[in-house]
């Protein structure tokens, strides 16, 4: 699909993953296209985007350029192979670049890193094993590839016909980036923001001391950007920018007074603030308890991630015994 001349959106799916599909973008240039996120590494996922490269009337050879919006498998999970059918170029933001190789090429250290610190949150010694793989396999959608460009935000990448801004926006991970194509007025804004879906927004190990702090300071410097549409990810293109930043902010600041008030009778640790929160899935309230290992997993970081910023903000306290605990100030 032509979303405007010269750049087309291509629906890679994710097989058997709730989000249905990811949104790749090909922009043309003078001399090559220029390919933003790719898919998982699986054989639906690429076969998709070839026949959609082919639509396009171009061929992987014409892509001279690959930017990964964020090193999730779902982005960047195809880029090394597209890399090796095109010759192209892999541009990925500094900070995943030093990550790749803990988390793809030799995860054991962080595996055992994680199992630690599933237990300093509180996640009970039964459950450690479950949680600490649980997204573990989602490795085999990946083929591991260094970039040839190192992105640190404020870089330029040009097609020669579009003329983007790389824009540093961590929180859904740590070296995500948007690019803003400021003549078009056009925001590739990968996961940062989505239409409807809230971005899972996580304290771990690899996660920064205080990713939703990062997160909401990126999101708030958006808001002066001059965008009249947005293509995201995930879901649709959309136009109404500074009103979806408006939403989400206010989001979050529900569910910080929400992981406040769970922690009113007492010091707790993050997973079991977690327990006391509400949880939506599907439209329905889904008890802790029931979520699945994954579910479970995410709901601690994401719970996390708001204490501390709660903590930074000097709105709770926070000890480290043998485990660490939350409590209001
Ligand atoms: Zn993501
Ligand atoms: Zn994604």
């Amino acid at each position: 699909m032509e979303i405007v001349p010269g750049i087309h959106q291509l629906k890679v799916p994710i097989p058997g993953n709730p989000l249905g599909h990811l949104n790749a973008y090909l922009a043309q240039g003078d001399n090559g296209w220029l390919l933003v996120d790719t898919g998982w590494n699986v054989p639906e996922a690429f076969d998709a985007l070839e026949k959609q490269v082919g639509e396009v009337g171009i061929g992987f050879e014409d892509i001279t350029q690959i930017v990964v919006t964020h090193f999730h498998p779902d982005h960047y999970g195809l880029a090394g192979r597209i890399k090796q059918l095109s010759g192209a170029k892999l541009a990925l933001h500094q900070v995943e670049k030093d990550l790749i190789e803990s988390r793809y090429i030799h995860p054991k250290g962080l595996l055992a890193e994680m199992a630690e610190w599933l237990r300093l949150n509180g996640v009970p010694e039964a459950e450690v094993p479950t949680l600490q793989k649980v997204s573990f396999n989602v490795r085999d959608f990946v083929l591991p590839s260094l970039p040839e460009i190192t992105l640190h935000g404020g870089d330029r990448i040009s097609t020669g016909r579009f003329n983007f801004e790389v824009i540093w926006t961590p929180g859904h991970s740590p070296g995500h980036i948007c690019l803003y194509e400021p003549k078009r007025k056009l925001l590739l804004s990968g996961d940062h923001i989505l239409p409807n879906i809230t971005p899972n927004i996580g304290l771990h190990p690899q996660s920064g001391d205080n990713p939703l702090g990062d997160y909401l300071d990126s999101l708030t410097a958006l808001k002066q950007l001059d965008v009249e549409l947005v293509l995201p990810a995930h879901e649709d293109v959309f136009s109404n920018l500074e009103a979806r930043i408006e939403q989400l902010l206010e989001h979050h600041e529900e569910r910080k007074s929400e992981a406040l008030d769970a922690l009113e009778q007492g010091a707790k640790t993050g997973y079991q603030t977690a327990a006391r929160i509400r949880w939506i899935l599907n439209d329905a309230i889904v008890p802790f308890e029931e979520l699945s290992p994954l579910d479970k997993r995410l709901a601690t970081m994401e719970t996390l991630a708001h204490l501390e910023l709660l903590f930074t903000e000097g709105k709770v306290d926070k000890v480290r015994r043998d485990v660490i605990l939350y409590s209001p100030l």
